[in-house]
């Protein structure tokens, strides 16, 4: 008798969506000249990445380390790549529409402690909000993304349940969104929670597009990652090297390092569109743009098919 696999409900292609020139960059405090993010994202796309948050469009007073969105983007080889960027209110969609970027990326929390922590505003606020940014886009024939955090557990609330992630969503949707991103915002998922949210997700909500965002925080960035592939879940964010980290965990990893979840879907046998060595060297790249040594795995360990010459036998 065949037993039946778990491996046939994996998809044969995943599209991976870098954002570390944005959610990596934002917590560096050291300004980052902008031809050396300008070089970073170009060397992205040329490894094959197809789509990537590569900025914010926030108050340069709030984070200024990206306070030179615009000129990145008027920087970089863009050759009908999707550029997306988020934004955090009317005045940063403005500004991001003015820069041409493809996709605009809004933010809410599925917890009110988390939302109001992160952006001042209730989560009924943020979404009233999000009225006239999207018929600006719209207008401007701009597509939209939401990214949902805390998807998966609050640092303030602990366990988020099932039903309030849907309600944001249902909201989201109702309001016009075609594209979520639920995001381990800090590391605080595991597998069967991933296959709990993401399923009754897609469920109740099948016509919209799921993305994946988890972070390594605790080291379950990439069992999450194969919890979401098999619920369904064919588009992950991922940022390159593991840049950025965890505001509330000082040192801690951040998120999923791009490379690494491309490594291990190629070794599964999926497909990405990315050149796995073009992209070691962008993730020793960052490292050097940075100058700290990042979390990314695969760039010191190497590939598993980089064999190593046998060792000589004492006789
Ligand atoms: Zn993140």
């Amino acid at each position: 008798m065949v037993k039946s696999s778990w491996t046939s409900a994996l998809p044969s292609t995943v599209e991976m969506v870098e954002v570390g020139p944005r959610d990596g960059l934002q917590i560096i405090q050291e300004f980052v000249p902008t031809e050396k993010k300008i070089e970073l994202v170009d060397a992205l796309f040329a490894s094959g990445v197809r789509r990537m948050e590569v900025t914010s469009f926030v108050h340069p007073k709030f984070v200024p380390q990206l306070k030179d969105a615009a000129e990145v983007l008027a920087g970089i080889k863009r050759d009908g790549r999707v550029c997306m960027a988020m934004v955090p209110n009317m005045k940063g969609a403005e500004r991001a529409v003015a820069a041409q970027v493809d996709m605009l990326d809004v933010i809410v929390s599925a917890t009110e402690s988390h939302n109001r922590s992160n952006v001042r505003r209730s989560i009924d606020e943020s979404l009233e909000g999000f009225v006239p940014i999207f018929n600006l886009a719209k207008a401007a024939g701009v597509s939209v993304r939401a990214s949902l955090a805390t998807s998966f557990g609050c640092p303030f609330e602990g366990d988020v349940p099932v039903s309030q992630v849907l309600s944001v969503c249902q909201r989201l949707q109702e309001l016009g969104v075609m594209e979520i991103a639920l995001c381990d915002t800090t590391g605080m998922a595991n597998p069967v929670q991933v296959s709990k949210v993401v399923g009754a997700c897609l469920e109740e909500m099948p016509a919209l597009q799921w993305v994946a965002h988890f972070h390594n925080t605790r080291g379950a960035g990439s069992a999450n990652l194969l919890a979401a592939l098999m619920e369904g879940v064919s588009i992950f964010d991922a940022s390159i090297a593991g840049l950025g980290g965890c505001p509330f965990a000082p040192g801690a990893t951040g998120n999923v390092p791009t490379e690494d979840m491309v490594h291990i879907l190629h070794e599964m046998g999926i497909e990405t569109g990315i050149d796995l060595p073009s992209l070691i060297a962008t993730a020793r790249l960052s490292e050097e743009i940075i100058g700290e040594v990042l979390p990314g795995q695969v760039m010191k360990a190497g590939r598993t098919c980089d064999l190593h010459p046998m060792p000589p036998l004492d006789s």
